[in-house]
């Protein structure tokens, strides 16, 4: 097995002022390349530590990524200690040199002297070009192990990583991807997935993950290189038939994927059909997803629907229990339909107040109405934990009704 690890280089990062996105991304990129990656390190701004661990892993890992440290202030100690490490004293690249000074002059600003120094690199290094920032990345064999070094700043490592790193692994281990699958769901958990998923007969070398985000679960399905495509897409299948109508979309086979607002806005762009929508305890998100959209056109916040409103003028029932909250969701899915003129009108409505969904403590009873050209469709749906977490559940979950609605998924939720 091939060895790649990742190291990430600063005070910021191990001390959690910075989240260690260099990290994840790599590894993202590396996995879909078709490698595994065997260790992620952090470490601060400290010389010898940093060169006791590039030392380590020189020893062990066939590659490694360091991202970080090349900046031109007194912290940025990544050159030094490779420099210590490897026993490779730092010269100064007269190329390096001029790429930095000319940076400089394109920004109009005289280059301060501190930056001389991200021109001096370890003796060995193969020089990593940086066309959009000032510090140089590099590359050095060092014992069994390659090291990739590249700048801390989000854009610049990857650009590094795409225009140097990526070729130079391909060149040396010639990966061949696995290919990924992911089922995209709402409104059912891992666990529960995962049990429909024993149930079937997915092939031994097929490798299953999942990925439990707000508001979607991910089931990821790995399948080896030399997996023949149309049994692949037999897995995939099956493997949709049997977690059932809560996915909502597939990416990495035939179609295009996408969040729930991208499935319902292809079908609607599709139709020339539009939406309008009544929020309460999604709190504007259904709006922010769907903003922008030519088939959408308008959302309402209400704070509670049991309340008068200026919006619409129309009798709602006190919303205290959740018979009267379902008729108040079915009366505002009819009535900003007819407002907007639109095709389709969606309405959510909680059984409690808003004091109930800041308690996190709360569990809250959200009801969903869609008014249809032709009919009228209801729903119920639990939404637990913090505000945030609450809201974001309820603009997925309202979402999802009219997803279904528009894919003919029959759901029944509790
Ligand atoms: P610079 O020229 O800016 O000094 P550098 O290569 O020395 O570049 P750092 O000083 O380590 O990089 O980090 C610069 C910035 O890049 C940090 O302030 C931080 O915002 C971001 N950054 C650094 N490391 C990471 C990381 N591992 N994940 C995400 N962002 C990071
Ligand atoms: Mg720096």
């Amino acid at each position: 097995m091939i060895r790649i690890e990742l190291f990430s280089q600063g005070e910021e990062v191990v001390s959690g002022q910075t989240v260690d996105t260099n990290a994840a991304w790599l590894s993202r990129r590396l996995v879909e390349m078709g490698f595994e990656v065997t260790r992620h390190t952090c470490v601060g701004d400290r010389l010898e530590e940093l060169v006791a661990l590039l030392r380590e892993i020189g020893a062990r890992a066939d590659y490694c990524i360091c991202s970080g440290g090349l900046g031109p202030t007194r912290d940025d100690l990544t050159a030094e200690a490779v420099a210590r490490a490897f026993d490779c004293p730092l010269q100064e690249d007269p190329e390096a040199l001029a790429l930095i000074e000319r940076c400089f002059s394109r920004w109009g600003r005289p280059m301060p002297e501190v930056n001389r120094k991200q021109a001096w690199l370890p003796r060995g290094a193969q020089r990593l070009d940086n066309h959009w920032g000032t510090a140089p990345g590099f590359m050095l064999q060092a014992g069994r192990c390659r090291f990739a070094f590249v700048p801390g700043i989000p854009s610049e490592m990857r650009h590094l990583f795409e225009t140097y790193v990526k070729p130079d692994l391909e060149a040396r281990f010639d990966p061949v991807p696995w290919a990924l699958v992911t089922l995209r769901t709402v409104g059912i958990g891992e666990s529960s997935i995962e049990e429909k998923l024993d149930a079937t007969e997915l092939p031994n070398d097929v490798v299953v993950s999942f990925r439990a985000g707000l508001p979607e679960v991910h089931t990821k399905l790995f399948f080896p290189p030399d997996f023949p495509e149309e049994r692949m897409r037999r897995c995939v299948s099956e493997a949709a038939k049997a977690i059932g109508p809560q996915v909502f979309s597939i990416d990495g086979l035939d179609g295009p994927g996408g969040g729930l607002a991208e499935v319902i806005g292809r079908v609607l762009s599709a139709r020339h059909q539009t939406l309008a929508v009544v929020e309460t305890a999604s709190g504007g998100l259904i709006a922010s997803q769907c903003a922008g959209r030519e088939w959408f056109i308008e959302s309402a916040v209400l704070q509670d629907c049991g309340r008068p409103t200026a919006l619409f003028d129309l009798p709602l029932p006190d919303t205290g229990d959740d018979a009267s909250a379902s008729e108040a969701a079915k009366r505002l899915a009819h009535s900003v339909r007819a407002g907007a003129a639109s095709d389709y009108g969606l309405a959510q409505c909680a059984d409690s107040d808003q004091a109930a969904l800041n308690d996190p403590e709360k569990a809250v009873r959200l009801h969903h109405a869609l008014s249809t050209p032709t009919s009228l469709l209801w729903e119920s749906g639990v939404v637990r934990g913090p505000l945030q977490r609450k809201q974001i559940m309820a603009a997925a979950l309202a979402l999802d009704l009219l997803r279904c609605y528009l894919q003919g998924a029959n759901l029944t939720r509790g």
